[in-house]
C-alpha cells in the first residue's frame, strides 16, 4: 500500500448470499478526508438478484450492488472503485432497462430523496429533486401546488434522475419543456459539474447521458414551472377523456387525472406484468422517404416532426403480423404491440430475440431499422 492510502473494512453480513464486503483503496487524491467522514461507508452485497430492481422482472444476478441514499456516499465512493468492480451502472426504478445476463460489475441504485424550492416569484417556480425522488410522486407533489408544467407526465414509472437521460415524454410534452438544469457527478475528472438544457442536448428520447459509455451520474434535477396553468391538452386522447368525464374547463390537476386514466386503459402495469413501456422508438424518416414508403404502403401512420417525420412503430409493428402474438413467456401487449411483456419466466435473451425478429420484420417489409428505446444491458 501506498502512503496516503488508506485501507478500509468492516465487519461481515450475517445472510449467505449478502456478503457485506467494502474493502477499499482509497487514493491518495482523496485521504485528505479523515477517516471519521467516510463514516457513511457503502454497504455492497454480492450476487444478488435483479428480479426486484427491474420492471421485466428478469432474473438476473449483479456481481455486486449498492443503494445510495446520499449523493455525498456516492462522491466519495467512485473514485475507490476498484477495477475488479467495474464497470458501474446507475439504476432508478428499473423501467427501462433490459438485463440480457449477469452483470459483471457493480450496480448502483440511487435511493437519495430530497425536494427543495431553489427561486419563486409570481410567475415562476424553480424547484429540484434528488435523482432518488419517484418521479411520478414528484409530478403529484408539483401538481398538489397548483404548479403546472409536468401534469401530462403523469404516471411515467421510474425516477428523477433517469428523467432526463432519455428526454422523457408523453402527451405533447417532453421533460426538456421544463428543465432548468441539473448537476451531475463526472467518472471521468470526479467533480461535480451543472448541465443547462443546450448542454444536455435533448432530443426524441435522447440527451447527452444516454450515450454509451455514459460518464455522469445524474445528481439532482431543477425544473422551472408555471404558477398559471398553460395545458396541452390536444395530443392523444386527453380532450375525450376530459369530455367523458364532463370537465369543461380543466384544471391541472385534472389533466394529471384523465393522463392517468388513459394510460392504466392503454398501458400494462409492470407490477403485474412485466415490462418496460415501449420497447422500440417512433422512427423520425425525411419527407422523400416518406413519399417512396407511402408508394406501397398509402396507409402509413406518421406525424409531422420538427422538419421531418415520425412514423408509428406500433402501427409498423402490427402490420407485420405481430399484434397480440406469444412466443413462449414473451409476447406484444394486447392494447399495444410496442409494449414487449414478460409473461412470467422469460429470460431478457428471450425478450431480446423476439424483439431482433420485430426488427427484421419490419426491415424486410417497409425498409425501416427500429431502433430501441429500451437500454439493452
Ligand atoms: C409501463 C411503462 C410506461 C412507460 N411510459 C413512458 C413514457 O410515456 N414516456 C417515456 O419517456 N418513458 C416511458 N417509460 C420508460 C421509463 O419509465 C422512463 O424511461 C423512466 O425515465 C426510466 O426511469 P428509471 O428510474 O426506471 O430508469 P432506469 O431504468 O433505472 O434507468 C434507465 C437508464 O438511465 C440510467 N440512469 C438511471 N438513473 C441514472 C442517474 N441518476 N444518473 C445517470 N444515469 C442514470 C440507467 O443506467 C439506464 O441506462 C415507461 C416504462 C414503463 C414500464
Amino acid at each position: 500500500m501506498e502512503i496516503g492510502e488508506t485501507r478500509i473494512k468492516t465487519q461481515g453480513f450475517s445472510d449467505q448470499s449478502e456478503i457485506f464486503i467494502f474493502c477499499s483503496l482509497i487514493p491518495k487524491h482523496v485521504t485528505g478526508l479523515a477517516f471519521a467522514e467516510f463514516k457513511t461507508m457503502l454497504e455492497i452485497k454480492e450476487h444478488i438478484s435483479l428480479k426486484p430492481f427491474n420492471t421485466f422482472g428478469i432474473n438476473v444476478k449483479a456481481r455486486y450492488f449498492s443503494e445510495i441514499m446520499s449523493c455525498d456516499e456516492i462522491t466519495q465512493f467512485i473514485p475507490t472503485l476498484e477495477k475488479d468492480h467495474q464497470p458501474l451502472l446507475f439504476l432508478g426504478g428499473g423501467s427501462n432497462v433490459l438485463f440480457t445476463k449477469d452483470y459483471p460489475g457493480t450496480i448502483i441504485r440511487i435511493a437519495t430523496r430530497g425536494i427543495k424550492i431553489l427561486k419563486e416569484d409570481s410567475d415562476y417556480v424553480f424547484i429540484n429533486a434528488e435523482a432518488g425522488e419517484v418521479w411520478d410522486e414528484f409530478v403529484k407533489y408539483t401538481v398538489d401546488r397548483k404548479w403546472c408544467g409536468l401534469e401530462n407526465l403523469s404516471l411515467i414509472p421510474g425516477n428523477v434522475g433517469a428523467a432526463p437521460v432519455q428526454n422523457i415524454g408523453a402527451y405533447g410534452v417532453e421533460l426538456k419543456d421544463v428543465f432548468c438544469e441539473l448537476e451531475a457527478f463526472d467518472l471521468v475528472t470526479f467533480e461535480k459539474r451543472k448541465f443547462s438544457r443546450e448542454e444536455c442536448l435533448f432530443g426524441y428520447r435522447e440527451s447527452v447521458f444516454k450515450h454509451p459509455g455514459r460518464n455522469y451520474l445524474i445528481m439532482n434535477v431543477t425544473f422551472r414551472l408555471t404558477k398559471y396553468p398553460i395545458l396541452h391538452l390536444d395530443y392523444g386522447k386527453i380532450r375525450e377523456e376530459l369530455f367523458t368525464l364532463q370537465i369543461q374547463d380543466p384544471t391541472i390537476r385534472d389533466v394529471r387525472e384523465a393522463v392517468i386514466r388513459i394510460r392504466r386503459k392503454k398501458l400494462p402495469d409492470p407490477v403485474l406484468i412485466g415490462n418496460a413501456g415501449s420497447f422500440f422508438k417512433n422512427p423520425v424518416i425525411t419527407g422523400e422517404q416518406l413519399e417512396q414508403i407511402r408508394f406501397e404502403h398509402s396507409g402509413i401512420v406518421h406525424f409531422p416532426f420538427n422538419d421531418e417525420f415520425k412514423l408509428s412503430a406500433a402501427w409498423l409493428i402490427e402490420q407485420c403480423g405481430w399484434k397480440n402474438r406469444r412466443q413462449g413467456d414473451v409476447g406484444t401487449y394486447s392494447g399495444q404491440p410496442l409494449v414487449l411483456v414478460n409473461y412470467g419466466l422469460a429470460t431478457g435473451k428471450d425478450i431480446l430475440d423476439f424483439a431482433n425478429q420485430i426488427r427484421e420484420s419490419v426491415y424486410e417489409k417497409f425498409g425501416i431499422n427500429l431502433e430501441t428505446e429500451v437500454n439493452i444491458v
